[in-house]
């Protein structure tokens, strides 16, 4: 049976103003959405220090850098359904993943 998946957040439209989505109570260009090179991490991103030497981290950066990649996608919630979710493209989503295979 294709049940369509309905969001359960259909006006879900962030703007820079609007209360943060990670409910910490600040607003969204305060919090995730800070471009202040000294923000703490978004909601859910861990960070350790000095977990990779100045070196290393260089290393990873340059291979990452030649490895494949693509645009991530978002949820296609006309298509999809309980057993089975559809993603498409959209000019919105301006994410893209690396393969990072081996490493
Ligand atoms: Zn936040």
């Amino acid at each position: 049976m294709n049940t369509p998946v309905k969001s359960r957040r259909p006006d879900f439209k962030l703007g820079r103003f609007d209360p943060c989505f990670c409910n910490s109570g600040k607003r969204f260009k305060s919090c995730c959405g800070s471009k202040d090179p000294h923000r703490p991490p978004p909601y859910g991103v861990q960070v350790v220090d000095n977990f990779l030497t100045n070196e290393q981290c260089d290393e990873w950066v340059t291979r990452a850098e030649k490895k494949k990649r693509s645009w991530l996608e978002v949820v296609d919630l006309e298509k999809s359904t309980r057993d089975n979710i559809a993603l498409k493209m959209d000019p919105r989503r301006i994410t893209q993943k690396v393969e990072l295979e081996e490493i």
